[in-house]
């Protein structure tokens, strides 16, 4: 059986331990750090770690967020044009502009997109999706809504926030979600990523995933935990590199939505305390009728400590409990952290929340202070994996690595919490490996007879500094 050894600058195992300098596979199994006997060397210019793994994202929706033609690069108006009147499409659909990155230091506006694409509606959205630009053809063809127009500038052809949402969403009805799932796995393994939990799939989602698959066209390993209307008519399925594993609930809303469920209420908007999605009866009920008894799992949505209370309620009755999930457990008190340790429950935990909720002070006041709490989650043994939730997040590993170490955008993040970069490693692999059930792939570690999935980055990712990237290396 012909064997390949991989040398580089260090191998990293799945505990973030440097055990050597070469890794040895063979029959796409590692065979371990043994140098002897090889049919072949690779040399690599890096460190070599077993490939990371995404426990929660949305392949669909980081399909669409690729979709279109990428303007981030551009410098001017006339580059802008000239680039979208390349499009083939019948639609064209641009993202990724910046009017400071612009010579002209102005938003474009739809006579600058009619020199250019004067015949087929077409849409420029700004790098932060919340403004657009569309040409005439556009504004004719896309009717908006009489309730949206204060969010459009007739004149310049401007799309603000819902307007967008509008508009990009009536295009991406269009496109077929196995064009939009094939983007973003290839996508993700660019980045190094070699296994996702896809979250919420719809059963468009699944077919295309099970197409994929069935044409050996999947690089990465996909598992799915399918939207709770499907709950009642989904079964395991484990495919080549597709599974459907489980159930998504959601248990409450959003911070940013003041719909997150709060014991007390919101300190900037009291007299509420958000929205109780499910009770712990309903998930429950769920629980027992349909996802125990077909083996499948359950992930529970909760950011609010009272949607935390209902579902650790639940997982108190269940049993066995070590098939369930909670997503996020973002705001979670010292003896909700007891529980979930006790419970052997799988906590998903989202590192980037901590940049982009900068404003959580004024949403909760002093309990800012429970929110993320992934040290102490760590330090008491409650099971953790770690994820981007991408596209809510960029689902770059480094990216993530960074806001978990303590890099909240070149400042400290605020209350502690932080993780080492060895805690990190592990669970961003062998952790999202048990979370997301590809440990029964027996992904996520460089353990002998392990499946031989590994990925490398050029700089030392122990060292506190890592910026990536990741790059895939074998297996996927
Ligand atoms: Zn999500």
């Amino acid at each position: 059986m012909p064997s390949i050894v991989f040398r580089g600058l260090g191998v990293i195992d799945e505990n973030g331990d440097v055990v050597g300098d070469s890794i040895k596979v063979e029959d796409d199994k590692i065979r371990g750090v043994s140098k002897s006997k090889y049919s072949k060397l690779v040399e690599v210019d890096g460190y070599i770690l077993p490939a990371f793994i995404d426990a929660h994202l949305h392949l669909v929706g980081i399909g669409a967020s690729l979709y279109g033609i990428d303007l981030s690069k551009v410098k001017s108006i006339e580059e802008m044009g000239r680039r979208m009147a390349k499009s083939v499409r019948r639609i064209v659909f641009a993202r990724g502009w910046n009017q400071e990155a612009l010579e002209e230091k102005r938003f474009p506006t739809r006579h600058d997109l009619d020199k250019y694409v004067p015949d087929r509606p077409a849409i420029a959205v700004r790098v932060c999706g919340h403004a657009a630009v569309v040409n005439t053809t556009a504004l004719r063809a896309f009717r908006i809504p009489m309730k949206y127009r204060r969010f459009v500038d007739m004149e310049n052809g401007w799309l603000f926030e819902d307007a967008v949402y509008y508009v990009v969403n009536k295009i991406m009805r269009r496109l077929s979600v196995i064009n939009l799932v094939r983007l973003a796995v290839k996508a993700l393994r660019e980045a190094g990523i070699a296994g996702v939990g896809s979250m919420a799939c719809s059963s468009e989602q699944i077919e295309a995933l099970k197409k994929l698959d069935f044409d050996r066209e999947l690089p990465i390993y996909v598992s799915c935990y399918v939207h709770k209307d499907l709950a009642y008519r989904t079964v395991h399925y484990l495919g080549y590199r597709f599974s459907i594993e489980g159930v998504k609930l959601f248990a409450d809303g959003s911070l940013g939505a003041r719909t997150a469920f709060l014991r007390e209420p919101y300190s900037d908007d009291p007299g509420n305390r958000g929205k109780k999605l499910l009770s712990s009866r309903d998930i429950e009920a769920i629980a027992r009728e349909v996802i125990f008894r077909k083996k499948l799992r359950i992930a529970i949505h909760a950011i609010g400590d009272a949607a935390l209370d209902e579902v650790i309620d639940v997982l108190e009755k269940l049993d066995p409990q070590h098939m369930a999930r909670v997503e996020h457990a973002s705001i979670a008190h010292d003896s909700q952290i007891d529980k979930l340790a006790r419970l052997l429950v799988y906590v998903v935990i989202q590192p980037r929340f901590r940049l982009s909720d900068w404003w959580i002070d004024k949403r909760l006041g002093d309990r800012a202070r429970l929110a993320y709490r992934f040290k102490t989650m760590a330090d008491k043994d409650v099971r953790l994996a770690v994820s981007s939730d991408a596209p809510v997040e960029r689902f770059e590993p480094w990216e993530t690595f960074r806001a978990a170490i303590g890099d909240c955008g070149g400042r400290p993040c605020e209350y502690g919490e932080s993780l080492d970069p060895r805690t990190v490693i592990r669970l961003y692999t062998i952790g999202a490996a048990k979370a997301t059930g590809l440990l029964t792939r027996h992904m996520g570690s460089l353990t002998p007879g392990s499946v031989a999935v590994l990925s490398y980055t050029p700089s030392d990712p122990l060292s506190h500094k890592w910026k990536g990237p990741l790059r895939p290396l074998y297996g996927f």
